[in-house]
């Protein structure tokens, strides 16, 4: 199947006189007709589904399909996209253990890879997204567990070169996993340039209409746990699961089922089967909806170059973008519907310019389906340091514009009508 086929047809294939979209399985829990039959499922969960913390037809079916979207061998969906990144690092990563992450990554990523994470004990190095890859092998020590980085960052907007960062992890004998939000699988799926995990808030494009908040873990099932020798948690056996070794047990998809089965079932992140009902129908439409987004935000982009208001804008699509060429490379279809520029005039302008929009609303949301704008150095970045906010590629006068799916002259003027208002 191609991918737009895919994303109304995987993940879900009713049988005889069953519904023809997938049921809101509204149970927390699963019957048997027996004790030993329970007894079953819990020696191996693979058999039968336990309990609505860790798994759900719904979501399950929601699950097969982003795993197919991304050529993953399995997903886990998580109740955000933050409770997604944290368990594709605390699923390698404990005390003591260290990892290395590109700088321009989500602000939220940022808090909890230099905050939260190291208050467990879990350390993060963070790296220049253009850095060479020997630079990127030059921060790998003995303990570091895994490479992170954003295919298109949020908000610096910065086009990953995948295949440059998954060399240098699988040099070391460690994973690469791709935060993969912005892009999506129609425009790219990191797992065919190299990554071996690819996570992604499905808060954004893929749920699409801003309806609900979630995340999901995609396995690509082809990282060599064992031969790596760097991660017991998969390759010795859990003592919390009755001493299971993950990589002999489930050798198909050693990375996702321990997710499930020992960090879902213990911090229970799990999102509802209505929100993943939910997701489903934005994911029908994903991939139409990326090819018109990337179309409208380019003639913006291109207007936004052309302003004498502007002091720049970062749209991988544009000729003039640093990352221009290996957006060519990554997302040949496109590069999302999110653009950064900066106002000339600074913090004042940026939001004198918002504040005079009326198409455009000023929100703590991106990739929505409506046009919807943000300051960050205001709002999801307001946490950050000067320095943290510079190596995040953000400054005082930057505007995330979220083009959204309007007529896209609509959304020119209006942007044309608040760049004459904050011109007095
Ligand atoms: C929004 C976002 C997140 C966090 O996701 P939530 O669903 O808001 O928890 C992580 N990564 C990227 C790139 C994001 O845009």
């Amino acid at each position: 199947m191609k991918i737009e086929t895919q994303c109304l047809h995987e993940g879900y294939t009713p049988k005889n006189g069953e519904p023809r979209v997938i049921p809101i399985y509204q149970s927390t829990t699963y019957v048997y007709n027996s004790t030993d039959a329970v007894a079953d499922v819990f020696d191996d969960p693979q058999l039968g589904l336990i309990y609505s913390r860790f798994e759900n037809p719904t979501t399950d079916a929601v699950e097969k399909k982003i795993a197919a979207l991304e050529g993953g061998v399995a997903a886990m969906c998580t109740s955000s996209g933050q409770a997604a990144t944290l368990l594709s690092i605390l699923n390698i990563c404990s005390a003591g253990d260290h990892f290395i992450s590109s700088s321009s990554i989500y602000g939220g990523t940022v808090n909890l890879f230099a905050f939260t994470l190291k208050k467990m004990g879990i350390e993060c190095s963070f790296i220049d997204v253009d850095a060479s890859e020997e630079d990127i092998k030059a921060a790998i020590r003995p303990n570091t567990k895994c490479i992170f980085g954003e295919t298109i960052a949020n908000p610096a907007l910065t086009v990953l070169d995948i295949e440059k960062w998954a060399n240098a992890a699988h040099s070391a004998g460690i994973p690469l996993i791709v935060d993969n939000t912005f892009a999506t699988p129609i425009l790219c799926r990191p797992i065919e340039w190299g990554a071996d995990i690819v996570i992604h808030s499905t808060s954004k494009y893929m749920d699409g209409h801003a309806v609900q908040v979630g995340g999901v873990i995609v396995d690509s099932g082809k990282f060599d746990w064992t031969a790596s020798g760097r991660f017991p948690g998969l390759t010795e056996p859990d003592e919390s699961y009755h001493g299971v070794v993950y990589t002999e047990k489930y050798s198909h998809a050693p990375y996702i089922i321990k997710a499930r089965h020992q960090l879902m079932r213990d911090f229970g992140c799990y999102p509802a089967a209505n929100s993943s009902f939910l997701l489903n129908l934005g994911l029908e439409t994903l991939a139409v909806r990326m090819k018109q987004y990337c179309e409208n935000a380019l003639k913006v982009a291109k207007y936004l170059e052309a302003s004498d208001m502007v002091e720049s804008v970062k749209y991988a699509g544009l000729e003039s973008d640093p990352h221009y060429q290996t957006a060519k490379k990554y997302l040949p279809d496109g590069v999302c519907g999110v653009i950064s520029f900066s106002i000339k005039g600074g913090r004042k302008k940026a939001v004198k310019f918002m504040d005079s929009l009326k198409l455009a609303s000023n929100e703590v949301h991106v990739a929505d389906i409506r046009t919807c704008v943000l300051h960050p150095a205001s709002a999801t970045h307001r946490q950050l340091t000067e320095e943290q906010l510079e190596a995040a590629g953000i400054d005082a006068g930057m505007i995330r514009l979220s083009v959204g799916l309007e007529n896209v002259d609509d959304i020119l003027a209006d942007v044309d009508q608040a760049f004459k208002a904050a011109r007095d």
